[in-house]
């Protein structure tokens, strides 16, 4: 538990004191590491968690307002990622206090980084069906199956792992949630590349992998509403442009190589990480438009009405998120309104991508497949953002699929938000192991 994270005062503006905190404590020179250790010990990486466990028990909205401050500041962020992201929250929920104590304190300090062991070849939209197993061992499980698209699998310690633990059960019944370690024999990390050039995600092998018994979250067989909180976390946070703001451009993690380098290296230099390629999202309008403005495009009647359609679009989102936290802050809840913000990110993405290309005329026909070539390409054709372009262009068929897709998206919308019948099922009921398998 921390001893540091002190209970703010109702009332007091958050946004002073974490300047004032950090005008005494950010200090570029610091490592990564000792930077994310004085941050996430102060409750500051994460103030929204409780303040027993490194937060300091602030609204959201007042969570936003602190990465905002932080970020404003010049400081680095708190450590980005799976664990802060998805891991930390689910613990905080559902763990017992050793877990937390095990588990907490390297999130918020980027000590270790984290994977999602969810999707596998035959389990993706209908994760319940999930095929990978863990056996009862003494102490430990044994886990054997595949994973796959687990992104950052290969710069992860730990994984969220959900594992069938009883066949007996109904699909949603038998199902185990845990933290696995991700280096260790009887596990292999297989990255995948993209077309984008980039390898985010991967496959991930088990071959009787270990688990120790004290890593199961939440209880035995009550993996799926584990894995659906962590679901829930991972939706909130991808309708809200996922955290984008406040995320960090250090890697978390022993793997990534980033702890023992120094921490304002990588706030330097406008929002790109020394050496780093374009982020997908720096192809917002307001920088599509002033590339339109460089190349002549802005005066085609064309381009200019799509410009603003995009605008107006991510003003949309923007409005929907702000209605959403107004709503939550005052007790109440705007059913599907998350599954909307989700879908109108992709609509987003994809009308960047055609908006972008069309902008950047023939020159949307190169790619640079490495940080070298992005580089040269960007200076030779006098386009600042032209790898942003592509690469968005390459990357946006991934946002209508992770998180729930576009389809399935809709699919809650129909059923649980307007009241449509259910898609017929006969499988809530039956023992897993009598089901048709896929594959
Ligand atoms: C960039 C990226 C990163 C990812 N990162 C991770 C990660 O870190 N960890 C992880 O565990 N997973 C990750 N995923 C996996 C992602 O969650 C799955 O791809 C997603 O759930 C879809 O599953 P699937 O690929 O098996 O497609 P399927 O479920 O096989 O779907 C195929 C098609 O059928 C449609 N479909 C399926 N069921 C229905 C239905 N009932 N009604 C209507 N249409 C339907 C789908 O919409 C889709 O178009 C990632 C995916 C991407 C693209």
């Amino acid at each position: 538990m921390t001893d540091t994270a002190d209970r703010i005062e109702v009332g007091s503006d958050v946004v002073a004191e974490v300047k004032d905190w950090l005008v005494d404590n950010w200090d570029p020179e610091l490592t990564v590491a000792d930077w994310w250790e004085r941050l996430g010990t102060s409750g500051w990486a994460v103030p929204t968690w409780p303040s027993a466990w490194f937060g300091k028990d602030l609204s959201r909205d007042d969570g936003n307002r602190v990465q905002q401050a932080i970020a404003d500041f010049g400081a680095l962020p708190a450590p980005g990622g799976l664990g802060l992201m998805l891991a930390g929250p689910t613990i905080v929920v559902h763990g017992d206090n050793d877990q937390k104590a095990r588990y907490l304190r390297d999130i918020v300090t980027g000590q270790r980084g984290w994977c999602q062991l969810f999707s596998e070849p035959g389990a993706g939209s209908d994760l319940a069906g999930l095929q990978c197993r863990a056996e009862k061992d003494g102490e430990e499980w044994v886990v054997t199956g595949q994973k796959v698209w687990t992104s950052g699998g290969h710069v992860a310690d730990l994984g969220m792992l959900i594992a069938r633990t009883d066949p007996d059960q109904p699909k949603h019944a038998g199902i185990t949630y845990f933290v696995i370690d991700m280096r260790q024999p009887g596990l292999e990390v297989r990255p995948l590349r993209e077309m984008t050039g980039r390898a985010l995600f991967n496959e991930v092998f088990l071959s009787e992998a270990r688990v120790r018994d004290d890593a199961m979250i939440g209880g035995l067989n009550n993996g799926w509403k584990v894995a659906n909180t962590t679901l829930m976390f991972e939706r909130t946070s991808l309708g809200a442009g996922g955290g984008s703001a406040g995320a960090s451009l250090a890697t978390a993690g022993t793997l990534a190589g980033d702890l023992e380098r120094r921490a304002g290296d990588f706030v330097s230099s406008g929002g790109r990480k020394s050496g780093g390629g374009a982020t997908l999202f720096g192809t917002s309008s307001k920088s599509l438009t002033k590339l339109a403005k460089a190349n002549g495009k802005a005066s085609e009647p064309a381009i200019r009405q799509k410009l603003m359609e995009l605008h107006t679009f991510s003003e949309l989102a923007r409005f929907n998120n702000l209605r959403l936290k107004a709503a939550k802050a005052a007790g109440h809840d705007i059913p599907g309104l998350p599954n909307i913000a989700k879908l109108t990110m992709s609509h987003i993405v994809r009308q960047s991508r055609d908006l972008g290309l069309e902008i950047a005329g023939g020159y949307g026909m190169l790619h640079g497949y490495d940080t070298e070539q992005r580089k040269s390409l960007d200076e030779a054709t006098g386009m600042p953002f032209l790898s942003g372009i592509t690469e968005m262009a390459l990357f946006a068929q991934g946002p209508p699929i992770y998180g729930g897709t576009d389809q399935v998206q809709r699919n809650i919308i129909g059923e649980r938000v307007l009241g449509l019948p259910k898609e017929p099922g006969f499988d809530k009921n039956t023992p897993f192991k009598e089901l048709p398998k896929n594959g």
